[in-house]
């Protein structure tokens, strides 16, 4: 009997758990998904590079690789079982709720018997929480202590201390932030950027300056470079927007972790390393372990404990549309300009700016939250929906009614003056609450908290913030009011 292996784009691993020197490999460009959405066309490249590069690396290994066009999954693995002549089908849990349940569908549409092999792509699959955790940090401890990453002999957290969040929240000063490793496309990445601008001319974006890693040794450079030149100052800065410098010490990695050409183990490891050998304080690291053990995988358990409700959340009641500059990034907001200019062009901001930026104007706007995920899952090189939709209507929305996050994130423009140099040289004036020149999210700000006073005053990590209220007099309150009023009626102005 041959059963051949189905490898999803997103599950490129160099130790995939289903690879066997006997079983054919099978590797669908399905044409139904590519389009699915208007993705960016930076994204589809990516990830049409690195499929056919796993295959071509697969091949180099012994192993039989069949890379199948076809109009859907579906018939992808009819014709590929067709010529193979294979009589079963194995394959790895996708990452994402509709293609898992796709695949479970499988044995009764090919009439063939077909394994779901565990996804190993994520460390909560192999250490599942022993109960459910409420928030991230104990989630976070418990995954330290499984991989024993950064802990002394004793389990005790290196340092003393688990967290060191107090101490990476500076403003960028200036200083020299070292270019992004350029991977020149070769033959076949050029191939997959014409076969994008084909077959998927709605796409977003433009594949014109792809640069991506897209092979797992080119993956292995990125991280390298990474935490050798950026990873030190990466803790310090993490919270910090600059308009000339839109990636700072971020790492890039997760669109290459995402579909598996990183584990995020091995990530964590290479940080712990640059530690140990002097590299990169422990606040930069602990802080680049908490994003990966931690945010990224209690995102990824709080998706299927929550799924498929999790998709309609919008315990807000918010229904605005969104406003047309999210999709060409003209507004004289300078900092929502930036932002959205740099999504559109690379796919890419980073994590401040998409969650005080993006989703803290989507919240305090009232912005219709299914609408605003749509935005982000169609607008990023990493964006899928396991990772999209917890971040964008949990964290970034509170939407979820606090399950993923226990408090909404809003801020004024004096947090994103404090974090960035975008209010000097903007429209609008950072200080200013109403008036024609008032900062849109200052006045968005104190409407959102005498609108919602109460639910905000009962929330314990929210309550102190809306003590600030009782510093309004009743003509401040109308005049926020009032002024919200216009705003809104004219979002797409701004
Ligand atoms: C509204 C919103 C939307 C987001 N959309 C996506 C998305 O589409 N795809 C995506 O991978 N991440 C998403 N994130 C999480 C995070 O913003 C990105 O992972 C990060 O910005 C990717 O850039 P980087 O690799 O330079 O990250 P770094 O800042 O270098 O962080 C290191 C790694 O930590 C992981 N990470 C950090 N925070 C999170 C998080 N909250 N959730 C999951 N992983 C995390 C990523 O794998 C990332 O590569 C989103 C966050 C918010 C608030
Ligand atoms: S003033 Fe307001 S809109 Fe302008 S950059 Fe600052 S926060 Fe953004």
């Amino acid at each position: 009997m041959i059963s051949s292996l189905w490898i999803l784009g997103d599950q490129l691993l160099v130790n995939h758990p289903g690879l066997h020197p006997e079983s054919p490999v099978v590797l669908i460009e399905s044409l139904e998904r590519l389009r699915q959405r208007p993705y960016h066309k930076r994204k589809l490249t990516l990830i049409l590079a690195a499929m056919r590069h796993y295959a071509a690396a697969l091949r180099e290994r012994g192993y039989s690789v069949d890379v199948r066009v076809a109009p859907d999954f579906v018939t992808g693995l009819r014709e590929h079982m067709a010529a193979y002549g294979s009589t079963g089908l194995r394959c790895m849990a996708a990452a994402e709720y509709d293609t898992r349940a796709r695949q479970q569908q499988l044995e009764a549409e090919l009439h063939v018997p077909v394994e779901l092999l565990p996804n190993n792509q994520f460390l909560v699959e192999r250490f599942p929480p022993k109960k459910p955790p409420r928030l991230m940090e104990p989630f976070y401890r418990e995954m330290r202590r499984h991989t024993g990453l950064l802990l002394e002999s004793t389990g005790e957290p290196i340092g003393g201390q688990w967290n060191y969040d107090a101490e990476n929240r500076k403003r960028y000063d200036g200083r020299t932030v070292p270019p992004l490793p350029q991977f020149e496309p070769d033959a076949l990445t050029r191939q997959a950027m014409a076969d994008v601008e084909l077959h998927c001319p709605d796409a977003l974006g433009s594949t014109a300056g792809f640069a991506m890693p897209v092979t797992r040794a080119q993956a292995l450079a990125a991280l390298e470079d990474f935490v050798q030149r950026r990873l030190a100052d990466f803790g310090p800065f993490e919270d910090a927007m600059s308009s000339s410098e839109a990636v700072l010490f971020h790492s890039l990695l997760s669109p290459l972790v995402n579909i598996g050409l990183l584990e995020p183990l091995e990530m964590c490891e290479a940080a712990v390393q640059a530690y140990q050998d002097g590299l990169a304080p422990l606040a930069s690291v602990e802080g680049f372990v908490r994003q990966v053990i931690g945010w990224r995988e209690y995102m990824y358990y709080r998706y299927w404990e929550m799924m498929p409700g999790l998709r309609d959340v919008n315990s807000w009641n918010h229904h605005a549309p969104l406003p047309n500059w999210y999709w060409s990034g003209e507004t004289r907001m300078r900092c929502m300009a930036h932002a959205i200019g740099r999504v559109l062009q690379d796919g890419y901001s980073h994590h401040i700016e998409r969650l005080m930026l993006l989703c803290n104007f989507g919240l305090l706007a009232g912005i219709q939250p299914q609408e605003l995920n749509a935005w982000f899952l169609e607008c990023y090189v990493d964006a899928y929906e396991w990772v999209v939709t917890p971040n964008v209507l949990g964290m970034g929305l509170n939407a979820d009614g606090g399950v993923i996050a226990t408090k909404p994130y809003i801020a004024s423009a004096s947090y994103i003056n404090k974090m960035s140099d975008y209010c000097g040289g903007c429209h609008y004036n950072p200080k200013a609450r109403t008036g024609a020149e008032a900062c849109p999210f200052n006045t968005l700000y104190w409407h959102f908290l005498i609108k919602h006073e109460a639910r905000l005053r009962a929330n314990p990590r929210f309550g102190p913030a809306v003590l600030g209220l009782k510093h309004l007099t009743a003509a401040e309150r109308v005049a926020v009011r009032e002024h919200t009023a216009m705003l809104l009626s004219a979002l797409d102005d701004l």
